[in-house]
Parts: C-alpha cells; sequence; structure tokens
C-alpha cells in the first residue's frame, strides 16, 4: 500500500488505543482520497459490545483506532467515485453508511461470491494510525473509506435517526443475513433466543418477514422490549427454569411440534444445547450468538441427527446486505421503539465515561457525537 497524502491545512482527531483501558486522543491530517476512495466526517459512531471486549484488552489487538458502527458525511469523493455500492450517486455533503470491513474481490472467498467469508476483511482495520490513512476505524472526526468497503447513501426519511442508523451495519446487517441464510419463511414460528442487540432486531426482521415470533430471555425489560419489537410470545427464563420447561411452552405456542426455526443469539454455549430441543423435527437452526473462542459445552451431537436439524451459522454478512438493512430501517423506523436501543448519547471527548458507563450497563447503547456535530437527532 503506497503512502497517501495528507491535507495541509486540516487535521482530524481520533481515538487511539494504546494498550488495555488506555484510550487516548491523537490528531492527524486529514487524508486526501484515492481515486476509488472516500473521506469522511464522522457523523456517529456507536459503543458497541466488541469494542469493550477490545478496550478491556479481552483481545489482543492494540495499537489501533477504535469503533465500527458509523453513519459519516462525505467530504471528500475520489476521482472516480461518483456513485455509492447501490449505483446511486452521492455527492460531498451526503449521508452515508459504510460497512465496516471490506470485501476485497480478489481472494479464493470473494472470487466464489462469498463475501462474508473474504480474507482479507479486516486488511485496513486494526492498524495504527501512523500508517497512511490514519483513520483507519470510525471512533474520531473522520473515516476513510477504502476502495472495497461497501457504502451507501442514507434514505433521507433517516436523517432525524442518526444514532439508529449508524448501528445499521452490524446488528440488523448481520441479523437480516442470518435470517435470510437459515431461510425463514412466512409462517415460520422462530424462536429466538436472547433479547440483547441482536436478539430484539431478529426479533423485527422475523416479525415483518411475516413469522410468528416467540423470545426467550430472563430480564423483564427486555422481554417488555421484545413485545415492542413485535414478539408475539415471550417466555421468562425465571418462570421456565429448565430447558424442559421453556421447550414445553415453546411446544405449547407451535401445535405441540417445537419451532420451525431457532435463532441463538443469547452468546452462551447453553444456548445451542437448549435450541435443539426447542426446534422442531426437521427444524432449522441459525447460531450467531456465540462468537468468542474458548467456551464449550457438553453436547450429544445425535441429537441433531436424529431430529434432522440443519444447522446454519453466520459471522460478518455479504456486505450488499447493508443495503436492505437500511430500506427495511426506512420503512419500520416508525412502528418499533428503535431509539431505545442507542440510549445513550455523549460528545467524542466524553469517550472514558462513554466506555465505563457501557461496561457497567448504565445504559443499553450509547453513541459518540464528534464536535460540531448536532447531537439529539
Ligand atoms: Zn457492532
Ligand atoms: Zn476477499
Amino acid at each position: 500500500m503506497s503512502t497517501g497524502v495528507d491535507s495541509e491545512a486540516e487535521t482530524g482527531q481520533l481515538v487511539y488505543l494504546d494498550g488495555p483501558r488506555d484510550v487516548e486522543f491523537r490528531e492527524y491530517g486529514v487524508p486526501t482520497p484515492e481515486p476509488d476512495a472516500v473521506v469522511t466526517e464522522v457523523v456517529r459512531s456507536n459503543v458497541c459490545g466488541s469494542e469493550l471486549h477490545v478496550w478491556k484488552g479481552d483481545h489482543p489487538l492494540q495499537d489501533c483506532v477504535l469503533g465500527h458502527e458509523a453513519l459519516c458525511r462525505i467530504s471528500d469523493l475520489g476521482d472516480n467515485v461518483e456513485r455509492d455500492s447501490a449505483g446511486t450517486p452521492v455527492s460531498e455533503g451526503d449521508l452515508v453508511a459504510p460497512v465496516y470491513f471490506q470485501t476485497c474481490q480478489s481472494c479464493e472467498f470473494c472470487r466464489r461470491g462469498e463475501f462474508y467469508a473474504c480474507a482479507n476483511d479486516y486488511e485496513h482495520t486494526g492498524k495504527s494510525p501512523e500508517v497512511w490513512p490514519h483513520f483507519h476505524a470510525p471512533w474520531g472526526t473522520h473515516y476513510y473509506i477504502h476502495q472495497n468497503h461497501h457504502f451507501y447513501r442514507l434514505p433521507d426519511t433517516l436523517e432525524n435517526h442518526r444514532s439508529v442508523a449508524a448501528a445499521a451495519n452490524c446488528a440488523l446487517s448481520q441479523v437480516m443475513f442470518g435470517i435470510n441464510e437459515v431461510g425463514l419463511e412466512y409462517n415460520d414460528t422462530v424462536v429466538i433466543q436472547g433479547a440483547g442487540g441482536l436478539g430484539l432486531n431478529a426479533t423485527v426482521v422475523a416479525n415483518e418477514y411475516g413469522a410468528e415470533t416467540i423470545v426467550i430471555d430472563s430480564v423483564d425489560g427486555r422481554l417488555e422490549q421484545a413485545a415492542a419489537f413485535g414478539a408475539d410470545h415471550v417466555i421468562d427464563m425465571d418462570e421456565y427454569d429448565t430447558v424442559d420447561a421453556r421447550a414445553d411452552r415453546v411446544r405449547e405456542f407451535t401445535d405441540g411440534l417445537g419451532a420451525d426455526v431457532g435463532i441463538e443469539v443469547a452468546g452462551v454455549p447453553a444456548a445451542f444445547v437448549e435450541g435443539v430441543e426447542l426446534v422442531r423435527k426437521g427444524g432449522r437452526y441459525l447460531e450467531m450468538g456465540n462468537v468468542r473462542p474458548g467456551y464449550d459445552v457438553d453436547f450429544d451431537p445425535g441429537r441433531l441427527t436424529r431430529k434432522s436439524i440443519d444447522i446454519t451459522t453466520a459471522v460478518e454478512y455479504d456486505p450488499r446486505v447493508l443495503a436492505d438493512a437500511l430500506e427495511f430501517l426506512e420503512q419500520t423506523v416508525d412502528d418499533y421503539p428503535y431509539d431505545q436501543l442507542i440510549d445513550a448519547e455523549f460528545p467524542l471527548a466524553e469517550i472514558e465515561p462513554a466506555l465505563e458507563a457501557s461496561e457497567n450497563r448504565d445504559l443499553t447503547r450509547a453513541t459518540l457525537v464528534p464536535p460540531g456535530e448536532e447531537p439529539s437527532r
């Protein structure tokens, strides 16, 4: 990668991770875009659970810029860029949602069209900001969108839902991809294990797809949110406190069969074992919540065979799904309480209180507002 050029007049700030729990602001010249790239100003960036893991040192990444959920404003278009990744014309000043990883178009996976598995997905992220173009991730005032990073112009109707739109490239795109992969159909019954961010997004997507939705969690507030996001039935794990009790309850809602589809978004290994009991014979199961390495569980694989259950997994997504996610949000933003999912706003300068409040779960999700950006929209 050649070293590019920085603007001589303009600098920007970014949140630099020096080591565990050690963040600081650093200032760099704003890069001039390569011909196929786009330089943006960050309008919103959210604090996702994955950044908390990196910040706490649960992940080896350091000497890098943080962030991945973002909404940006085009400030400098590369000479060759006239359209977004869906062919919509773009110009400076437009709000855009970027995918947080690239699809290189030249690895074995991209060659097969399996873009979610691109071997070079994080080529540009995780680098030191000393490496040009410095703004490798969106916790900062600027973000650099490389040639193979998909980005989509924000539908005008979402202009006043900025932090919700900033989250579209993470949970909503992830669940839309996973739900497509597991083949959820109209009139299917689906049991969703976990009503966190992924679970609530899965609930609203499944509901809009015309499925009958059952959501399991143990936190009262989350079950109420699940109902607001379209859950037809909720199961409180404190009330139904064994796997057998929950499986019986799911069968009560599904004519004695079990659910057609199960979606694991609780992120605990035991949920996978339980999910197999909640799904009907011949059903399908989407494993999406367990991603951290080193967590295992006793499991009888014969249960899968005897029940003829198809297992699907999803991590990352086909970047084209973000265009669908934005359209989905455009059509449903007034019908569901998305704003509850991003319930705290911090000026970018208050990154440390934002991280601490997120770690202490004093909030559902924080959004960061860079200097000069209008809050509360
Ligand atoms: Zn995220
Ligand atoms: Zn690739």
